[in-house]
């Protein structure tokens, strides 16, 4: 497999020792396994990393606001963006669609910051298909399918039936989680958030994401 990242935009050339190069962060889970609250931990955090914002064609939660939580569209726009090719990846997730608009995307990479991605499985598998070398991917873990049935619940927003079809998909989703570079169990939120933040640190400091290093070691090296 090709695993040569693909050309994105570099930072201003003033910033020397510092450049590095944009990742592509994804936190996947089962529905109900912390994701979302992991995310919204590391964005408030970390003033490198900016949020993906989806689009998607499932109704509204309450809770939720369109344009911060979910572009909200209907099918018909969900395809016309599809065919128009403005989405990095999108997939059927449930009974509907969910897709990263491209546009967005770019925009933060060439802004010199990373990006963060809440999307599933098949997304990430996507993502990874485009752009290996800058993809990171994370997954998460209920620590038992007991305590996941029991977050779904107390979240009180979905009828009984979204909830056992969402453990049923729950067990399917995990079953991908060979497909990811880490995989944590969330059994603390505290804990799972100080390794998702250890991951991202450690990343970042890669040789092929630090391109300021090129001219650097050059540098030392003449002394
Ligand atoms: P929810 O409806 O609970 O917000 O999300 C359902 C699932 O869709 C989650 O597993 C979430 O990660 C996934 N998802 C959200 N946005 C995207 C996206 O843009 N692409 C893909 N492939 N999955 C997404």
């Amino acid at each position: 497999p090709d695993d040569s990242p693909i050309p994105l935009p570099r930072r201003p050339a003033h910033e020397t020792e510092a450049q590095r190069r944009g990742l592509l962060f994804v936190i996947s889970s089962p529905s109900g396994a912390g994701k979302s609250t992991i995310s919204r931990m590391l964005i408030e955090a970390d003033g490198q990393i900016a949020m993906s914002v989806s689009a998607t064609t499932r109704p509204i939660r309450p809770g939720e606001t369109d344009g911060k939580d979910y572009h909200f569209v209907d099918v018909p726009e969900f395809k016309r963006m599809a065919a128009d090719d403005e989405f990095l990846e999108w997939a059927h997730v449930f009974d509907h669609r969910y897709g990263t608009p491209r546009a967005p995307v770019e925009k933060m990479l060439h802004e010199g910051r990373d990006v963060l991605f809440d999307i599933d499985w098949q997304g990430a598998q996507q993502l990874y298909q485009q752009a290996a070398g800058d993809v990171v991917r994370v997954f998460i873990l209920p620590p038992s399918m007991e305590e996941l049935d029991r977050r779904l619940r107390s979240r009180g927003t979905d009828p009984k039936d979204v909830i056992d079809r969402r453990m049923e998909r729950a067990v399917s989703e995990i079953g991908h989680w060979d497909g990811y570079d880490y995989v944590l169990v969330n059994d603390d939120v505290e804990r799972c958030f100080a390794q998702v933040r250890l991951i991202l640190r450690a990343e970042r400091l890669r040789r092929h994401r630090q391109l300021g290093l090129i001219g650097f070691t050059r540098k030392l090296m003449r002394g």
